[in-house]
């Protein structure tokens, strides 16, 4: 399913309206009666319909008429609800081409008003499947799509969460510029996925900072958990940012000494493998023999010095609770992106479409009597709490 933001321009008030409407409604049901959707949109002459009829026409909401007339919304309905109130907030103007596709998300460029282009993550959880992950995943997908919804939003929380803190922290992040519902908007990382690259002046200095981050993010209490080629991104300059932190643990973590040497090892295999470094040998001057020297290059987890809680206590503070992360850790923990499997069937699946590259200002921008909002479709930034509580099952 495409995003197509040119839809954005054909929806009015009133769409919205029932748009979020139906999106208060999944707070305690599956799939929300139409009565409902009616009584909390309240709109004069049974006008609610009529709207319905034109989201379903632009997929916005799905419809079961199964028993009763019930709806729910897709991906899309989500994505248009997020982009709406993140241009109401003036976090961006425009949405621009599709620049990347992840595992489970799609990155957009947007633009602020002064022209400047950002990152925008759309989270899409439940559209790949992880072999690491498929039993519990099964067992999701028995149950409503709008679980997806949630973990997806969680997942959007945590990294921007994440982000935040790590940039603080003087880790080399993109910079977190605001978060709402499944979407996070980010600095635009220049240069690209370590994956791409075939070639590095110095492979052995970006070798060693990439090792180094991994051993000052165990220091600061965190495991990353997917920081591969795939999460990877470097400049021209071969400077490194890293990214994708929606699956970060704890140094508590009951599995965090297989995470670390696992990301350990990927590093390791990577270099090794595409800028043929050898880590198990050196070379003796004298004998000319090898000697292996293994032990001396990698990074032990049990003899780093792990500054444990200090940065998960900043992240509860900022609202992301054990619980979010309990929750989110049963769906994504393990999945690395080299594992990737099949597609979700029942999760609404998002494909790489072109993109319109040129989408002007005036077609996110509605006026304010156009503007549909209500309290919590205006809060940008951070989902609230109480919300996600109600949100989970
Ligand atoms: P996923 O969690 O789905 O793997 P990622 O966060 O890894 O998603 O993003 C997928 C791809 O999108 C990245 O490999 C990268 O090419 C691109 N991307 C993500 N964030 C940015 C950013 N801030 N700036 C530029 N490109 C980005
Ligand atoms: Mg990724």
């Amino acid at each position: 399913m495409k995003l197509d933001v040119n839809v954005l321009r054909y929806l009015s008030k009133d769409d919205f309206r029932v748009l979020t409407a139906v999106e208060m409604g999944m707070r305690n049901h599956e799939i929300v009666p139409s009565e409902l959707v009616e009584s909390i949109a309240s709109l004069k002459h049974g006008g609610t319909y009529k709207v319905l009829k034109n989201l379903l026409k632009y997929k916005l909401l799905h419809h079961d008429s199964s028993k009763y007339d019930r709806f729910r919304l897709t991906y899309l309905g989500y994505d248009f609800l997020a982009i709406k109130t993140l241009v109401n907030c003036g976090v961006f103007v425009a949405v621009g081409r599709q620049i990347g596709v992840g595992k489970e998300s799609d990155i957009f460029e947007v633009a602020k008003e002064d022209g400047t282009v950002l990152a925008m993550k759309l989270h899409r959880l439940g559209r790949i499947s992880f072999r690491s992950v498929k039993s519990k995943r099964d067992y999701l997908r028995h149950r409503s799509s709008y679980n997806w919804l949630y973990l997806s939003r969680l997942a959007a929380f945590k990294e921007y969460a994440f982000m935040k803190a790590l940039e603080e922290h003087g880790f080399p992040v993109p910079n977190a510029v605001d978060c709402n519902r499944h979407c996070v908007v980010m600095s635009l990382v220049e240069g690209y996925p370590l994956v791409q690259v075939k070639l590095l002046q110095n492979p052995d200095v970006v070798f060693e900072t990439i090792i180094g981050l991994v051993v000052r993010l165990a220091e600061h209490g965190l495991i990353h958990c997917d920081f591969n080629e795939f999460n990877i991104m470097i400049d021209d300059d071969e400077k490194v940012t890293m990214i994708d932190f929606p699956q970060m643990v704890s140094v508590s973590h009951r599995n965090a000494q297989m995470y670390f040497d696992r990301e350990v090892e990927c590093i390791f295999k990577f270099f090794r493998k595409r800028f043929n470094m050898s880590f198990h040998e050196t070379v003796d001057d004298e004998n000319d023999v090898e000697i292996d020297n293994d032990e001396g290059a990698r990074p032990c987890f049990s003899s780093i010095s792990k500054g444990a809680g200090s940065l998960d206590k900043e992240l509860a503070a900022s609202g992301f609770t054990r619980k979010d992360q309990e929750d989110i850790e049963k769906f994504i923990e393990g999945g690395t992106e080299g594992d990737a499997d099949s597609g979700d069937e029942e999760a609404e699946s998002f494909k790489l479409d072109e993109m319109d590259t040129n989408v002007v200002e005036q077609q996110l921008h509605m006026s304010d009597e156009e503007t549909f909002n209500c309290d919590e479709s205006a809060d940008c930034q951070r989902n609230e709490d109480s919300d996600r509580e109600s949100d989970g099952e």
